[in-house]
């Protein structure tokens, strides 16, 4: 009974708590009506968290029938707890210690499934973003690689993350109703050949981990929460300056892709190959990924050196594609829109715009979230990023906290504009 695509002509729901907080900021009216995904980051989200710095005080079932009363036909969440979560970065670690599994399976996964499985609310698509910045880390961030570090091999040895996942996506994905959609990175990440294949592969295990098979999942989604451009519409990965690949320039790195579109579209074919449905389709998170306002290059860079021509000419403007955290000079990008390319069921606004990514400065709190220095702007770099600049703004508040300034920026910078 679940459609091919849950976006298609379907009206998505608007999180009031999100568009309070935009409304909030001048000019915020322009987009505060856009669907955002509501993210349930601890367990006590479930019930609401009036007073934590993300959220607020709507849970899980708040949010579904506020989504019946917008007649909604459509509502999303982010499903984001795992034990030993985010084992490469430090802003977003969460509550659950890396062999807390029994409690992320029932007091997590099995109470959101309950609510989510409530006959009442049979009409809406209930759309799940599993779990991001979880497996493909498993791939890449092991000690065994530059910059890795020993939560990521204790995840990966204990099973946590592959059994955590498989165990949501059976359970969630058991609701007639209910779409998963996987996170996988984004090309900036996977696009090269040593994580490209083994990261799908990866995301093939877990869907068939814990009595979960690949009918469970509904799709992928590429860039969550990242600065990734949509397309590059000044220079191609096949292109080549004095005889020489632009692969071979300091920004691309020899990564096999560019920008997110083409990402995701070869990685849905990967993803097939590895045993998922041909009918998987992808999404792409543009909520941050604009790179509009004056600095947005308006044609290809010069044809001196690949150098030239790449920084010349790319819209993603950040010192490195393994930047992640507040990015200075990001904008909105593409409003949420079904079916927009072959493979691709929808862009969509997963991160919620003006919620922080991490702090600049360390915060003290009791949510968990720890201190990564890529927020902050005076952060000279490690392997993972080039051993470049962060690009982070500065004065941010703890991870998924609002920041107002950024949203400005977001909002100045947006393309295409507001
Ligand atoms: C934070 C979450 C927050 C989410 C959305 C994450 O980085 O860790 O607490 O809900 O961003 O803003």
């Amino acid at each position: 009974q679940k459609v091919d695509n849950p976006y298609l002509n379907a009206k998505g729901y608007v999180n009031p708590e999100w568009k309070a907080k935009a409304e909030s900021v001048a000019g915020g009216n322009r987009v505060s009506n856009t669907p955002t995904a509501v993210w349930i980051d601890r367990i006590a989200a479930i019930n609401g968290t009036p007073d934590s710095s993300s959220n607020g005080a709507m849970g899980v079932r708040d949010h579904l029938n506020a989504a019946l009363a917008q007649g909604a036909n459509y509502i999303q969440f982010v499903i984001y707890n795992l034990p030993g979560r985010d084992c490469s970065a430090l802003a977003s670690n969460g509550e659950l210690k890396p062999d807390e599994l029994p409690r992320y399976k029932t007091e997590y996964i099995d109470p959101i499934a309950a609510i989510q499985g409530d006959p009442k609310y049979a009409s809406l698509r209930i759309i799940n973003i599993v779990e991001i910045d979880s497996l493909p880390n498993l791939i890449t961030n092991t000690s065994d690689k530059p910059g890795g570090t020993a939560t990521c091999d204790t995840m990966k040895a204990n099973g946590g993350y592959v059994n955590g996942v498989g165990y949501a996506l059976a359970k969630l994905g058991a609701i007639g109703n209910v779409y998963n959609y996987i996170d996988a990175g984004h090309h900036g990440w996977l696009g090269w050949d040593s994580n490209f294949s083994p990261s799908a592969a990866i995301l093939r295990e877990a869907a068939g981990a814990s009595g979960s098979t690949p009918a469970n999942v509904h799709g992928f989604i590429v860039n969550t929460a990242n600065y990734s451009a949509l397309k590059e519409p000044y220079f191609k990965v096949t292109d080549t300056v004095n005889g020489q690949t632009v692969r071979q320039s300091k920004w691309v790195d020899w990564n096999y892709y560019v920008d997110e579109l083409s990402f995701a579209q070869a990685f849905r074919n990967e993803l097939v190959s590895k045993g998922f449905s041909s009918n998987i389709g992808m999404l792409i998170d543009t909520s941050r990924n604009g790179w509009g306002g004056s600095a947005r290059p308006t044609g290809p860079g010069a044809m001196t050196s690949v150098d030239t021509y790449v920084n010349g000419g790319r819209v993603d403007r950040r010192f490195h594609t393994g930047n992640w955290c507040n990015q200075a000079g990001a904008g909105l990008g593409e409003r949420p829109k079904a079916a927009p390319e072959p493979g691709i069921d929808a862009y969509v606004w997963v991160k919620p715009p003006g919620e922080s990514d991490g702090s600049s400065t360390e915060i003290p709190n009791n949510e968990g979230k720890g201190f990564d220095r890529m927020c902050d702007p005076t952060y000279t770099g490690n392997a993972r990023n080039g051993n470049s600049m962060s690009g982070a703004l500065s004065g941010a508040p703890i991870s998924g906290a609002w920041f107002p300034a950024q949203f400005a920026q977001l909002m100045q910078n947006a393309y295409p504009p507001l």
